[in-house]
C-alpha cells in the first residue's frame, strides 16, 4: 500500500490505489507513457472514497516524497494549487461533484 501515514481520519482499506499496484501512482517511462499512466491513476482517483482527505493531506503535509499522484494530482499540479487558489478551489469542486457522483451511484446501486 502506499498510503501514509497522515491519513488516519479515514479508513484507508478503502483507497482504490491500494487495491492496485503502487507503481501506478508513480509513473515512469517516456513522456507519453507518464502522461497516459497519470490519467489513468487521476480517472481512478476520483472514484475512490477517500480522495478528499487524500488530496487535503497532501495539500498540508507538502509531504517529503511529493512525487506521484495524490487525491488526484501530479505534484506539479500540487505546486502551481499552492500558488494559484482558483486552481486550488477548482480541483475542490471536482472532488466534491466526484463524491457526490459515488454517492447517487451507491444510492442506485
Ligand atoms: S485518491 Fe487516489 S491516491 Fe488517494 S487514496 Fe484514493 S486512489 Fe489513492
Amino acid at each position: 500500500m502506499k498510503l501514509r501515514d497522515s491519513l488516519t481520519d479515514v479508513d484507508v482499506s478503502l483507497a482504490l490505489c491500494a487495491q492496485t499496484a503502487p507503481e501506478f501512482y508513480f509513473p515512469e517511462g517516456t513522456a507519453g507513457s507518464i502522461t497516459r499512466q497519470s490519467l489513468n491513476a487521476k480517472a481512478l482517483c476520483f472514484e475512490c472514497p477517500i480522495i478528499s482527505s487524500c488530496f487535503e493531506s497532501a495539500m498540508e503535509t507538502n509531504w517529503l516524497e511529493d512525487w506521484g499522484i495524490w487525491g488526484a494530482t501530479t505534484r506539479h499540479e500540487r505546486a502551481d494549487m499552492r500558488r494559484k487558489p482558483f486552481l486550488l478551489k477548482e480541483h475542490r469542486e471536482n472532488i466534491r461533484e466526484a463524491l457526490r457522483a459515488q454517492q447517487i451511484e451507491g444510492e442506485a446501486a
